[in-house]
């Protein structure tokens, strides 16, 4: 078992192993950095064929969490936490208490929340055993979905990337919808109502009519959304939507939308770029849902209520970031994403954003 020579590991703070006799929970819980703030990140639960895949992911998704977390500029690290075990068939009140118990050792340093294979109703029985869970119903400080926020994230991209392309608004602007489930189809209601025309695909029959029924939107097969012409492509689906493929298909001369790791890899970012089609790095565009959750650990940690000015004052610092990101990404002649990292970096260097200058 490697953890010191995982490619994933980038420096990390600690990876903490959790084992319960009774329950059978085994997992790890993966801090990247505290450097901002405590760690907060999602738990997620999937059968990995064994420990060392489960290590790989608790550090790589950790990482990518401090990444997401200073781009929106929150007083948040990265971290993640996942348990090994088949989310179908595995889960019980006990274990769910026995993972609080995990979380509540840390005293502090990581907050859970919501992530594949999780749902509230699990969460709700590991609050019983800490205090630093979030994304949960039900109290004052609580935040509720965080997808609107996420989709009005993005629709405010969208519209920033329109203005810097095109030199217009969004109304009469054609999107492109890869997905429309939570995100994608509160983006699809967001956008109609800004006056854009909208094409929309999904696996989801049922999701498909509902939201073009309400919006108007054309419908596509999932393979076609990426040859339909339109001014804007926006993966909200599943991640790795944007490969070689997939960029030498696109008619778009923008991709913004909701979906993490969006990306293939590193060489897709070079190949949007070379096709001069503007690229807003995921992490950046889709960071409203973690403001939402960063909004309720801090309501929490006061012992206060849910503050929507401060979220709405956060979701407008994002969209000044991504600004930048695009600026700059022009300015150097270099892939947005590349810059996106660098800010990130740069920004976890600093620690918390009350020392920023930018802030
Ligand atoms: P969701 O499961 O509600 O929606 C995903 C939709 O994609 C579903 O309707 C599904 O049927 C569809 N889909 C799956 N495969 C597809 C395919 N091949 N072609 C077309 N459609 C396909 O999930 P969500 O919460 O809306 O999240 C969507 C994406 O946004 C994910 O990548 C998620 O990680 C990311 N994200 C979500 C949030 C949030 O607040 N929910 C925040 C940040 C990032």
């Amino acid at each position: 078992m490697s953890v010191f020579d995982s490619p994933a590991f980038d420096g990390h703070e600690g990876l903490h192993a959790f084992h319960d006799q009774a329950s059978g929970l085994k997992g790890f819980i993966a801090i990247h950095s505290t450097a901002r703030g405590p760690a907060a990140g999602g738990c997620r639960m999937w059968a990995y064929p064994n420990e060392q895949a489960a290590i790989d992911d608790a550090l790589r998704l950790a990482r990518a969490m401090s990444f997401k977390n200073a781009i929106a500029d929150l007083d948040l690290g990265g971290g993640k936490a996942v348990i090994i075990g088949d989310s179908r068939t595995a889960k019980t009140p006990a274990l769910f208490a026995a993972f609080g118990r995990a979380v509540e050792v840390l005293g502090g340093r990581y907050w859970a929340a919501e992530d594949v294979g999780i749902s509230p109703a699990d969460l709700a029985h590991a609050r019983k055993t800490t205090r630093y869970i979030a994304g949960l119903e039900g109290h004052a400080a609580a935040a509720g979905d965080p997808s609107p926020v996420t989709a009005e994230g993005v629709k405010r991209g969208i519209a920033l990337c329109v203005r810097r392309v095109l030199g217009r608004d969004l109304a009469g602007v054609t999107v492109a919808i890869q997905g429309v489930g939570h995100v994608g189809a509160y983006l699809a209601d967001k956008l109609a109502a800004a006056g854009a025309g909208l094409v929309i695909t999904d696996v989801d029959e049922e999701a498909l009519k509902a939201v073009s029924a309400r919006t108007g939107a054309r419908i596509v097969a999932p393979d076609a959304i990426f040859d339909s012409p339109g001014d804007v492509f926006a993966p909200c689906a599943l991640g790795g939507a944007i490969n070689p493929a997939s960029v030498a298909r696109l008619k778009a001369k923008i991709v913004a939308g909701g979906a993490n790791n969006q990306l293939a890899d590193a060489a897709t970012s070079r190949a949007l770029h070379e096709r001069g089609i503007v690229y807003a790095p995921d992490f950046v565009i889709n960071g409203g849902g973690i403001i939402s959750i960063a909004a309720e650990i801090r309501a929490l940690a006061a012992a206060g209520s849910h503050d929507h000015a401060w979220v709405e004052m956060k979701l407008a610092r994002l969209m000044e970031t991504l600004e930048e990101v695009l600026e700059r990404s022009t300015r150097e002649r270099r892939p947005a994403q590349d810059i996106a990292i660098e800010i990130a970096q740069a920004r976890i260097g600093r620690g918390s954003s009350a020392q920023t200058p930018e802030s």
